[in-house]
């Protein structure tokens, strides 16, 4: 075995390989080799069931730099906050209203943000059970994997290690860079998930669902807004709306009925 001890280079890098609730210490570990071999570093844990482990540095077997750097979060929320994109990794198509993508066409998309230093975030769910609803809820496009139909679903670290190469095969400057097209930058996960608490709110202040279960009409909008990949002063604009509808919604309640 011949891995290099050296120090990681010193580029910043704005991909993140966040794992939620893993099962098997030594998938951390062979997920931290999968990222190292492939020039990356940058590894998150979610509630991880058993960690610190021996297994972790075992399948690890010298990336010791990644394991050095390797970040702790206590929700997926929090290890995404300052996500401009969030791609969740599912082996099976979830009935979640989000566009789906393949790897090389998810990786189209990655490259250009990671070449205007934009923080991207892949995130991988539970080895058995998947990426949960809460966990979804953070993302804006889902990528598979196009497994074999009758048996989709990759070991944990191997699901990283296909990420990992296909991000290395993209940005050996394959994928010209496109010119950015905010001239604000865009927003963070954490802003958008104010923007949206902001806006539900709103919706229950004008009475928008009338009785209504409001799930299904938030996730449609949760859907597209994050299409439109707003920046953080569109943001601005668009919580000055709902409080002015807020502050309508209230002045008519006040009111006194004739
Ligand atoms: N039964 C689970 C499989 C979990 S495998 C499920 O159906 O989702 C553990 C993780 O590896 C998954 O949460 C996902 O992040 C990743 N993974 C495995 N196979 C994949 C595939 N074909 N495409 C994308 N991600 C995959």
């Amino acid at each position: 075995m011949n891995q290099s001890t050296a120090a990681i280079p010193p580029a910043p890098q704005t991909v993140r390989f966040v794992l939620a609730r893993t099962s098997h210490p030594g998938n951390i570990g062979a997920a931290a080799r999968a990222i190292r071999t492939m020039g990356f570093w940058r590894l998150v844990l979610v509630s991880p069931q058993r960690y610190p482990d021996p297994q972790v540095e075992a399948m690890a077997a010298g990336a010791d730099d990644v394991l050095a750097h390797l970040v702790q979060a206590p929700s997926v929320t929090e290890a995404v906050a300052d996500c401009t994109r969030v791609y969740g990794l599912s082996a099976r198509r979830r009935g979640v209203n989000l566009p789906e993508l393949d790897p090389r066409t998810a990786m189209a998309e990655i490259v250009p943000l990671l070449r205007q230093d934009r923080e991207v975030a892949l995130l991988f769910g539970n080895e058995r059970s998947g990426l949960d609803n809460d966990e979804l809820s953070v993302c804006q496009a889902m990528v598979r994997i196009p497994s074999a139909e009758d048996f989709s679903s990759l070991n944990l670290a191997q699901a990283v290690q296909v990420m990992a190469w296909e991000l290395r095969m993209a940005t050996l400057d394959r994928i010209p860079a496109a010119p950015p097209d905010h001239d604000a930058p865009p927003a963070t996960a954490d802003q958008m998930e104010r923007f949206f608490e902001h806006l539900f709110a709103t919706l229950h202040a004008i009475d928008f669902h009338k009785g209504r279960s409001a799930e299904t009409i938030e996730l449609r909008l949760r859907r597209l807004f994050h299409r439109a990949l707003p920046d953080a002063r569109e943001l601005r604009i668009l919580h000055g709306v709902l409080a002015d509808a807020e502050r309508m919604a209230k002045l008519a309640s006040d009111t006194p009925k004739r």
